[in-house]
């Protein structure tokens, strides 16, 4: 018998996620692609095996192994490999681009049905003009392709997508002032209201963004709705969540009550005053993760404020820096060098393809848990990549138990594969990594320029340090504020405790800004003698005012400075702007300015 690989592509994802305004937007566009390529699975299953990725435990494509259980967040890639007998090629080949047109029809219907929309005219000619199945066929030898018949495969996918591009950008036709405000291309065919009195305050939504702004209720059988509808929902979750510890203290009750009583009346003046808090029906108490009403322009917020922070005070922790101060992170993880173990797997090909895939099905199950529990909300798992959005305060926490995990996992993978596979390529496996990019911003900041930045952060910044195994952060303070950091992810540690030391004044507020005066001569000591460096970071600690140090705790945080400052790039260069920069960051992160 002779067989063909069929690879299907899905696209155009990345240019249809970023235009997004509001989180819940990027997670249903996001959750769109998945939910799509799960239905084309299900079609190309009847005509041979699935081979990549596998789908087997996959939550979203299976409805028994879900049971009760619903799905975060969106975990198939835009690609998947199915082994079909030749003979059946023609068939395929006819029927999937209709399928595919079958299925963007029956989600539309729904989207429509389950909204309570249906008299809205969604043009089906664009929503077909915009999404597109690609695929190909590859003859293969056996019913599993080798290493060479898979990359060939790959390169002829890869071919056929480039062929796509826009140019449908920038319609003549359609007028400024009807053009959709999430992707700024096609016609409105839906407006949003968001005040019955002031008119200017709406959204028009074409027949393409539809799909995201208003996916969830179609799909809500299967998918648990996501935790935060803004970014400033997010901004709040530090807010929230002292709120929760202290609700359950004895000697805070008094305050607690003025705390809620404040909270109440702000709500009822955003209420009347704003659109903030338009897509919430009942009355909201203070618990719920919402933070609309938190960072409102609003003459009874300082009240509000005073209020929190006497609570805290009432119970002698230190405030919260956040109140203040609204900011979100954006993050997306790759698996690093991912394409190296599979090219030197020769003739185990089927074996490691086997062992990654049933690791990273594990990584994906638990990445939900892990984002969850650091109260942040999953756009997306599957594969080697993750990708959520979650308050700066729990970002390098879930980075490192993220990467962490990713490791372990890939460990445990190894240790059961026992004989079938030869010590070298185990090794490559124990190697694998997973690298880090985020963007952390201010609430209002665009969504969909910090889905782009953080993407950017990811294959410009984290990828290109020395080893890969790193995470890089954009923080984006004002509109011309704006630097990045990237180290190796083993130094997460010893920047957790960095922040210790800021937070109690051992580091004092000024340190960053003096050493950042003398980056040149400290570049200088650092090229000649890390010793000498050394040195001269320990007397500039040591004179600061403020606290007093001891010696070993100095020299404990001098040895960090120095493993950061020589943190190098892929060409080997390194610098002490690295040390300084990580300093400003964990600066901010403690509210100290
Ligand atoms: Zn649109």
């Amino acid at each position: 018998m002779s067989y063909s690989l069929l690879v299907c592509e899905i696209g155009p994802i990345f240019h249809f996620v970023r235009r997004s305004r509001k989180a819940k937007d990027y997670w249903a566009a996001s959750f769109l692609f998945s939910y799509l390529m799960c239905q084309i699975a299900k079609f190309v299953k009847h005509y041979g095996v699935i081979i990549r990725p596998n789908l087997e435990g996959d939550l979203m494509c299976n409805d028994t192994l879900r049971g009760e259980r619903k799905v975060k967040a969106g975990s198939i890639p835009d690609q998947i490999y199915v082994v079909i007998p030749a003979e059946k090629k023609e068939e395929v080949k006819c029927r999937l681009k209709k399928e595919f047109e079958r299925i963007l029809e029956e989600i539309i219907r729904d989207v429509k049905e389950k909204n309570g929309m249906n008299s809205v005219y969604v043009d089906m000619n664009e929503v077909h003009e915009y999404f597109n199945l690609f695929f190909i066929f590859h003859s293969i030898k056996a019913s599993y392709p080798s290493y060479d018949e898979f990359v060939e495969a790959e390169e002829k996918i890869k071919a056929r997508s480039l062929t796509y591009c826009f140019t449908r950008q920038n319609r003549p036709g359609v007028k400024k002032w009807d053009k959709c405000d999430l992707c700024g291309e096609r016609a409105q065919v839906y407006t949003v209201n968001h005040t019955a009195t002031d008119l200017t305050d709406r959204e028009r939504i074409c027949s393409v963004c539809i799909l995201k702004r208003f996916l969830y209720k179609a799909v809500e059988a299967i998918a648990s709705e996501p935790k935060y509808e803004s970014t400033s929902d997010i901004a709040a979750v530090p807010i929230n969540r002292r709120y929760s510890e202290l609700k359950n203290k004895p000697d805070v009750e008094a305050n607690l009550k003025a705390v809620e009583d404040k909270y109440d009346r702000l709500v009822s003046w955003c209420r009347t005053n704003t659109s903030e808090l338009f897509d919430v029906e009942n009355t909201i108490k203070f618990s719920e993760p919402l933070g609309r009403c938190l960072f409102v322009e609003s003459p009874l917020l300082k009240e509000f404020r005073d209020s929190f922070k006497k609570l805290e005070e009432k119970d002698g922790s230190l405030p919260t820096p956040w109140l203040e101060r609204p900011f979100y992170a954006v993050v997306y993880m790759d698996g690093d060098n991912m394409g190296s173990a599979f090219k030197d797997s020769g003739k185990y090909f089927k074996e490691v393809s086997n062992t990654v895939s049933s690791v990273l099905t594990k990584f994906t199950h638990k990445a939900e848990d892990i984002v969850s529990q650091h109260s942040g909300q999953l756009i997306y798992a599957g594969g080697d990549d993750v990708n959520f959005m979650i308050h700066p305060e729990y970002l390098t926490g879930c980075v490192e138990e993220l990467a962490n995990t990713y490791r372990q996992l890939f460990a445990e993978g190894v240790a059961q594969s026992g004989d079938n596979l030869p010590q070298s390529i185990k090794e490559k496996l124990l190697n694998l990594s997973l690298s880090t990019g985020a963007v952390v911003c201010y609430h209002k900041y665009p969504l969909s320029e910090a889905i782009k930045r953080s993407y950017q952060t990811l294959t410009d910044k984290a990828k290109k340090v020395k080893g890969k195994n790193a995470i890089a952060v954009q923080l984006i303070k004002g509109h011309t504020e704006t630097f990045t950091v990237a180290i190796p992810n083993a130094l997460l540690k010893n920047v957790a405790m960095m922040k210790e030391r800021i937070a109690d004044g051992t580091i004092s507020r000024t340190t960053p800004y003096r050493l950042r005066e003398e980056e040149h001569l400290l570049d200088q000591l650092l090229m000649a003698d890390p010793e000498k460096f050394k040195k001269y970071l320990s007397a500039e600690l040591e004179t600061t005012r403020g606290k007093k140090r001891d010696k070993k705790e100095v020299g404990a945080i001098v040895e960090v400075l120095k493993e950061i400052a020589l943190v190098e790039d892929n060409s080997g260069k390194f610098s002490a702007r690295t040390m300084i920069d990580v300093l400003l960051y964990l600066q901010f992160l403690t509210g100290r300015r």
